[in-house]
């Protein structure tokens, strides 16, 4: 069992992950960060025991808060302040500085893949990548030389909630 916990994340068993996806290991982002080192996982956003992944958007003339589950598999979303639907592209920035965060590849759907650091400093070897479009289910992990490709399985999808707006 491999545990990336010097990359701000971790691998722990989970029988719920075993019944969805017959794989006994669900990954839990711990920690990232954007370019300038700002730690986007915040209390303020809980899932479940975790803490979420905590990001400011803006689509077109409107501009909200949106906290992701940092569970993969997950698909829990919180959104604050606008309406998000699926389909929309949305710009995600940092909510502490404001700073755009980077795109680091482009999306197999036209959207952009966006990269969470999971290191304090920029480095697109240890990175999450999740896609701007919201309802595209690509997301990936890099870490050092390895990249996990989790498009397949449903992570970081971003789903259409009720009471969002
Ligand atoms: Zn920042
Ligand atoms: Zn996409």
């Amino acid at each position: 069992m491999r545990i990336f916990d010097d990359n701000g994340m971790m691998i722990f068993p989970s029988p719920v992950m075993q019944e969805l996806r017959s794989t006994s290991k669900v990954l839990v982002v711990r920690a990232c960060y954007c370019p300038r080192g700002h730690n986007l996982v915040n209390d303020k956003a809980m899932f479940s025991e975790h803490s979420g992944i905590l990001m400011r958007v803006r689509k077109e003339m409107s501009e909200g808060l949106l906290a992701i589950s940092p569970v993969y598999g997950d698909k829990s979303r919180i959104s604050l302040g606008m309406r998000i639907e699926n389909g929309d592209v949305l710009t995600l920035l940092c909510p502490e500085c404001g700073v755009p965060l980077p795109t680091y590849d482009e999306c197999s759907c036209g959207g952009d893949v966006i990269a969470l650091f999971t290191r304090p400093v920029p480095d697109y070897g240890n990175c999450v990548g999740i896609c701007n479009r919201v309802g595209c289910h690509n997301a990936e992990i890099r870490s050092g030389d390895e990249l996990l490709n989790y498009a397949n399985l449903e992570h970081f999808e971003i789903r259409q909630t009720t009471g969002s707006s």
